[in-house]
């Protein structure tokens, strides 16, 4: 079966780019019935943090890149590297390296100085001499000759002469095992099929993938995504807005926008933009992704938030509302359902914060009204229409957005005056602002108590 994996170091938030990848990275398990696991690359100890590593799980679970298998840590596999870098030793494919660091630094000093990429020159490869009591690192032997081939899923065929590559160091002297080779092991360990992973990791692919062959194990399928640029064609970073995935939920976006956005950020599949998560399953393939930058694109994700906050079925975006509710301090218990009011508001706004931001009113008495709005149709005071609007509200028996909007009709009608100088004295005096959706739906997701003391309130 199918296998592949994400495989963060957590020294940070969860970057919309890997979270791009994962999302790859799981569609494909998906989409071959396969299994995605989550591993958490955690050697770097001074870096990693639990901090992070709970930002992750955290980013993963809202988008909804559930993991059948993990999370693993490296850190706690350690006895198993050490185990195959001793059988590394005992069969003759790595070995220990006693050169001093001052040493390997003048050598390195040598090569640049020729303008020669810097590169061990297997002195200890076969030597014997083993001196007692000296540090040492393990290197894995590299083979001298041949070449690695990688038919990469979206870069194509990839050579490199094994000349090209000097004998790594698989273990610190500190008695560590680096990051190649922990990844290596995992990914046999784990049964990974296909490593999906960003490009900047494609010069540790045939590294790894001799070390690969050395323990006998098989070699996945790869595919290196390539990366997302801001703006202004350079590598996405803070400085062009977020950048972590749970800042884009507390901005106010679902993660069916995020994830439909970032799945059309490198791939396509024809020329459809929206794609439910079952259709990205059901039609996603690693070589459909392109080979080139993607550039992100704020507007695109709006529109998308905005198709799903329409779209979506309205108990779901109302679950998502209700946190940016709650953020913003305002209690729904009490009031009209979360669903009615987004059916009412989803128009008017481009996330979920702002849905919570315009819809205060409907849970809570607002301070003041907001000033340009009062000037201009409350001050001074629209008595006479308020009043009367007042009556014939509560006057109605049902209180049907059909019968409020005839009972402002009938105001209008009666002072002989046009729609607007009721309308609006009302709306202000309700939601304490000069926009809303149609009065007739908004007063009627109040309750009529709450208008006529509302009303009240702007008579004063
Ligand atoms: N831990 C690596 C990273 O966060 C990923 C390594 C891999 O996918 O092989 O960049």
């Amino acid at each position: 079966t199918t296998v592949t994996r994400f495989a963060p170091s957590p020294t940070g938030y969860l970057h919309v780019g890997g979270a791009r990848t994962a999302l790859y990275s799981w569609l494909y398990a998906k989409s071959q019935g396969g299994k995605f696991v989550l591993r958490i690359e955690d050697t770097d100890i001074e870096r990693s943090t639990q901090e992070a590593i709970d930002a992750i799980l955290e980013g993963m679970e809202w988008l909804g890149l559930t993991w059948d298998d993990g999370p693993y840590y490296q850190t706690q596999r350690f006895d198993r590297y050490k185990q195959l870098i001793q059988q590394l030793l005992e069969q003759g494919k790595a070995y220990k390296c006693f050169m001093p660091m001052s040493e390997l630094d003048a050598i390195r000093e040598a090569q640049m100085a020729k303008g020669e990429k810097p590169r061990y020159p297997g002195t200890w490869r076969d030597r014997t001499d083993h001196p007692d009591d000296q540090p040492y690192v393990i290197r894995f032997k590299n083979p001298l000759d041949g070449t690695v081939v990688i038919n990469d899923h979206i870069r194509g065929k990839i050579e490199i002469a094994n000349t090209e590559l000097d004998d790594l160091i698989i273990q610190r002297s500190d008695g560590t095992p680096t990051y190649n080779f922990c990844v290596v092991v995992d990914d046999w360990d784990m049964g990974v099929t296909h490593v999906v992973r960003g490009e900047d990791h494609i010069n540790n692919t045939p590294r790894q993938i001799n070390i690969l062959e050395a323990l006998g194990a098989p070699i996945p399928e790869y595919a290196h995504v390539s990366m997302i640029l801001g703006d202004d064609g350079k590598k996405l970073s803070k400085r062009h807005g977020a950048v972590s995935v749970m800042q884009y939920r507390d901005d106010g976006y679902l993660p069916q926008a995020l994830l439909n956005y970032l799945v059309r950020l490198g791939w396509s599949h024809g020329d459809q933009e929206i794609f439910s998560l079952d259709e990205m399953i059901e039609h996603f393939d690693l070589d459909h992704i392109s080979s080139s930058a993607s550039a992100f694109n704020t507007d695109k994700l709006v529109w998308l938030n905005q198709h799903y906050m329409k779209s979506l079925p309205a108990e779901e975006v109302a679950q998502h509302a209700k946190w940016h509710f709650d953020q913003q301090g305002i209690d729904t218990s009490g009031g009209p359902a979360l669903e009615s009011v987004i059916a009412i508001q989803a128009d008017r706004v481009k996330t979920l914060k702002e849905m919570a931001q315009i819809s205060r009113y409907f849970y809570q008495e607002y301070d003041e009204f907001d000033a340009n709005a009062a000037k201009k149709h409350l001050r001074p005071v629209a008595k006479e229409p308020l009043q009367l609007v007042q009556q014939k509200l509560a006057a109605l028996s049902d209180w049907t957005p059909a019968n409020i909007q005839a009972a402002i009709n009938a105001t209008a009608e009666e002072l002989d005056v046009g729609m607007g100088k009721v309308g609006m004295p009302l709306r202000v005096a309700v939601t304490g602002a000069g926009n809303s959706p149609s009065l007739d739906v908004t007063l009627n997701l109040l309750n009529s108590e709450q208008v006529a003391q509302r009303i009240d309130k702007a008579l004063k």
